[in-house]
């Protein structure tokens, strides 16, 4: 939030990519201090609405947060100039393995990754590779925790795990963006940031051990931090894998339980199937 009007209305602006057109109605939690206030995004009700011609979506400075203040000296006495806001919109079952929470993107990354740690660290007696997991900051607004780490680690081959688009709902293209089903198994992309190698050699893992997997591409970036860390050190190995997520960037993402059972325990094979001399260099 940046700036609090002379009747108490909250103002604020995006972190990540935010859709306009879904905000207003929702309620938010604005953190202060360790402690969350609720607000309001308010909208104008439909009988108010001048209906002529076409809606254009809002420009987030004409949205504003209701916080029930009267005023803006009293709003400041609950919430300050430069407090994150986030939707209030719990993690709940939508039905049998579907989940349905806010930031799944990429909330859901971090979980796997953490649980591939584990089943790994179970699997250490035999493990020859030094793993490393990290859970970066700021992938939204420029991969900036990716670029840190990517450099500091210096890894022979990065994992990158974050979500991907689920095309299985009837107002997404098959034909402009391929097809993505929950429940039928993580992504794993080819194209651009991903090295031909590392690809090959998740695939060939998949197969031995009976991974379900869905084919992705990435033409021309992936837009997750594989895109940082393969330009670190004069080019790291790179592979970026895919949790199905539907509705991504909104406050009702859905995902598959199984999805992220499936791509913890790939990640874990892989890592346990590396050899102590395997790296993944194209030969001249
Ligand atoms: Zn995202």
């Amino acid at each position: 939030m940046h700036y609090v009007d002379d009747r108490g209305f909250v103002y604020f602006t995006t972190v990540g990519g935010s859709d306009p057109l879904l905000a207003r109605g929702q309620r938010v939690r604005i953190h202060h201090q360790g402690k969350s206030v609720l607000g309001l995004i308010g909208s104008l009700a439909i009988h108010l609405q001048d209906r002529e011609g076409k809606q254009e979506p809002p420009k987030w400075h004409e949205l504003f947060i209701d916080i029930g203040a009267r005023n803006q000296a009293e709003a400041l006495e609950r919430v300050s100039i430069g407090d994150l806001v986030t939707y209030d919109s719990g993690f709940a079952q939508l039905h049998g393995e579907l989940w349905v929470g806010r930031a799944c993107d990429d909330r859901v990354g971090a979980f796997v990754v953490a649980e591939a740690l584990r089943r790994t660290f179970a699997r250490r007696e035999t493990l020859q590779a030094c793993v490393v997991a990290a859970s970066t900051i700021q992938e939204e607004n420029g991969l900036f925790g990716a670029t840190m780490v990517g450099y500091s680690a210096q890894p022979d081959a990065a994992l990158v795990v974050d979500v991907g688009h689920a095309t299985d709902i009837p107002i997404a293209d098959k034909k402009r963006h391929g097809d993505v089903q929950l429940g039928k198994g993580p992504i794993l992309s080819r194209g651009s940031v991903n090295h031909p190698l590392l690809v090959r050699r998740l695939a060939e893992v998949a197969g031995t051990h009976g991974i379900a997997y869905q084919q992705g591409i990435d033409p021309r970036r992936s837009g997750t931090d594989a895109d940082a860390i393969f330009l670190q050190r004069g080019g790291i190995a790179t592979a970026a894998l895919g949790i199905p997520n539907r509705y991504m960037h909104s406050p009702v993402e859905v995902v598959h339980l199984q999805d992220l059972e499936t791509l913890a325990e790939w990640l874990s094979l892989f890592l346990g199937d590396l050899k102590r001399d395997e790296r993944f260099r194209q030969a001249w």
